[in-house]
């Protein structure tokens, strides 16, 4: 429910004015829930941080009791929640003070974790981009990262990054959004035509999950299950190799070569040939 219709639908309910921060007829300035308490104690002077700890907590569980018993706190919780859009960002209709049994924080908390459902679709212009419409549209009919990413003229880590995105700005859950729901929102947007769309069996993942391997460096040999072959494996080359010496400190201890283990040479003979032959180990590192 927007803001303005939630906002109506409080202030006209038919117990509104029995609502328990309404100003009490006999005693002014208080609440009609208990005349104890300040029609202030709903808002304070918490905003700017001025108002001691326990002054304000004792205020807000007073005024959180007194929301407890309002025939209208369902209505109010629900018109001060409700978000609006401020250029161009969602928010809550009411930011501050208690609304409905619930304090500011306990509000803005929620909201966070409700804010993808809450988030404002991207602008048009974002979505319509050259390269996003391309890769929609080899989505549209292939499957495979690599098919779509070929179809779009683009690499797979462009392609997977336009996906992304497509799914962010169509307000589509990142870690369960499936290809068949990307497409549908995009149809739904008017960025692809319905025509286009080769269907599947609603298991395909908008965005491919993450290779495993890191993609092999140009020209280095062929690649196999995501190593190169004759290559070594990055993790296995020491930190010497990667521009930095890792001297021992004070509190580490130094490893003592011992019968069966390998010594520092035996494991750099291996890799020591990746570089250059008039290139020292120093100069590498
Ligand atoms: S629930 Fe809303 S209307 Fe009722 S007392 Fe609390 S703040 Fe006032």
């Amino acid at each position: 429910m927007d803001a303005k219709k939630a906002l109506q639908v409080w202030v006209e309910h038919p117990y509104y004015r029995y609502r328990g921060c309404a100003p009490d007829v006999d005693v002014p300035g208080r609440a009609a829930g208990d005349t104890a308490l300040s029609l202030d104690a709903w808002h304070g002077s918490d905003r700017d941080g001025s108002e001691p700890q326990r002054e304000r907590e004792a205020r807000q569980v007073a005024a959180v009791e007194v929301c407890l018993s309002c025939p209208v706190m369902v209505q109010c919780d629900a018109y001060a929640n409700s978000v609006v859009v401020e250029d161009g960002k969602p928010r809550l209709a009411e930011p501050e003070g208690i609304w409905g049994a619930r304090t500011a924080l306990e509000r803005h908390r929620a909201f966070i974790k409700r804010r993808h459902e809450v988030a404002v679709p991207a602008p048009a212009e974002q979505l319509k981009t050259p390269q996003k419409l391309r890769v929609l549209e080899a989505l549209a009919v292939h499957v495979s990262p690599e098919a779509v990413a070929e179809a779009a003229g683009v690499d797979v880590r462009t392609a997977n990054w336009q996906r992304s995105r497509l799914v962010t700005q169509l307000n589509l859950d990142k870690g369960t959004a499936t290809r068949r729901e990307l497409l549908a929102a995009a149809v739904e947007r008017g960025l692809l035509d319905a025509a286009v769309v080769v269907g599947d069996d609603g298991r395909v993942p908008a965005v491919p999950p993450p290779s495993p391997s890191r993609p092999a460096a140009a020209g280095a040999g062929a690649v196999t299950g995501g190593v190169e072959e004759g290559a070594v494996p990055s993790s296995a080359v020491p930190s010497v190799l990667h521009g930095r010496v890792r001297r021992p400190g004070r509190g580490r201890r130094r490893v003592i070569v011992g019968p069966g283990q390998l010594s520092l040479d035996d494991f750099l003979a291996p890799v020591v040939n990746v570089f250059p032959r008039n290139e020292t180990l120093e100069t590498a590192a």
